[in-house]
């Protein structure tokens, strides 16, 4: 969709990313760090002081402790870790648990391992968990659910309920947990984003996966990091040694800069939520129905009235006839399950929200 979006000179809320820069602090940093040499190989799981501050910032905000040696890896981006910890577990005949509409990367890893993804539906409209249905999907087959929160692109987030309804289910059992967090710092109306840290049953058996990408406004520095207890970690590294072996050194060092100041990572959802604000008010009197917008930096824009073709076409025909691009909610499903919804991206100067919103508002 950025590439028609590109073609067609449309305003382009379509792919996940800011227009806008990142703060001056962090390309400073970035530039001492290169400046000061430290440009070779970081050590395989990253730089010493970035660990013990991804460790003291999850003690801070969660009250969990981890071994900065031996529990954290810093890696080249969120996607990567998850293929990693994917392939570092998941063998031929295993089943993941996947649960739709989903994040793009998670079904080929699986698939690439010999295993079998097993999909369960968000429920509508609130795109909440089906747990119902989860409990008769888990067999002895089961190596691993994934779990998303803030969720992209549902938007919806998980609640302790559903933390705990996920350890009931896997209580017993080997199941491992990836628990996709990238999005952990934008997250609105005052919800805590309920992290698996806060769930030790379930940490101990979880890879939880964060992204300085999305917190500090970077999508294409591609940097993050993993944090697993010892025994799922040391399997980890095994494949991250020769998928990666290490992450941009500079940014390390940088985002260790930022990572002093809490209220660098603590801003982002008040941030986020004004510019979801003013994109839902703007909005207010489109044809589209606008649904609630929890976490993440997307929100979803129910076009049924407006239209009944489908919603691959019907993102094309906006982004090629009114220069709009948005993402059908479809290609998030393994069956292309059409809901007539379509996903903007609001991480966007203001100047753009307010150029789409008179696209979207023509649009009847
Ligand atoms: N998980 C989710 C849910 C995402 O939306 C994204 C980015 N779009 C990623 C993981 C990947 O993050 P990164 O850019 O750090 O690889």
């Amino acid at each position: 969709m950025s590439a028609l979006a590109r073609q067609h000179d449309a305003v382009n809320l379509s792919q996940g990313f800011p227009d806008f820069a990142c703060s001056v602090q962090l390309r400073e940093a970035l530039t001492k760090a290169m400046n000061d040499g430290l440009n070779q190989y970081a050590p395989m799981q990253g730089i010493l002081p970035l660990r013990e501050s991804i460790v003291k910032k999850t003690f801070d905000l969660y009250g969990k402790t981890y071994n900065p040696d031996t529990e954290v890896t810093i890696v080249p981006g969120a996607t990567i870790a998850i293929f990693t910890a994917i392939m570092a577990v998941v063998h031929e005949g295993d089943e993941v648990i996947i649960i739709e509409p989903a994040y793009d990367c998670y079904v080929p890893a699986v698939e690439l391992c010999g295993a079998t993804p097993v999909f369960s539906g968000l429920m509508f409209p609130d795109f909440s968990i089906n747990w119902e249905e989860i409990k008769t999907l888990v067999s002895s087959k089961t190596k691993m659910i994934i779990v998303n929160s803030p969720q992209n692109p549902g938007t919806s987030v998980m609640l302790a309920s559903d933390w705990e309804k996920l350890a009931e289910i896997t209580r017993d059992t080997n199941i491992i947990v990836i628990s996709d967090e990238v999005y952990e710092h934008i997250i609105f109306d005052g919800i805590k984003h309920q992290s698996a840290h806060l769930y030790e049953e379930l940490a101990d058996r979880s890879f939880i996966v964060s992204s300085f990408g999305k917190t500090y406004h970077v999508t294409g520095w591609k940097t993050g990091y993993i944090i697993a207890k010892e025994s799922l970690m040391k399997e980890f590294r095994k494949v991250h040694q020769y998928n990666a072996f290490c992450s941009f050194t500079p940014a390390q060092w940088a985002f260790n800069t930022m990572l002093q100041d809490d209220s660098t990572y603590l801003s982002v959802s008040d941030f986020y939520q004004a510019k979801r604000d003013l994109m839902q008010n703007m909005l207010s009197k489109s044809g589209f129905k606008i649904l609630p917008s929890r976490g993440s930096y997307f929100q979803l824009l129910d076009y049924s009235e407006i239209s009944d073709m489908n919603d691959y076409e019907f993102a094309r025909k906006l982004t090629i006839e009114n220069k709009i691009a948005t993402i059908p909610l479809s290609s998030f499903y393994h069956n292309k399950k059409d809901n007539k919804l379509l996903r903007i991206c609001f991480a966007k100067e203001n100047d753009t929200l307010q150029a789409a919103a008179n696209i979207l508002n023509h649009i009847r």
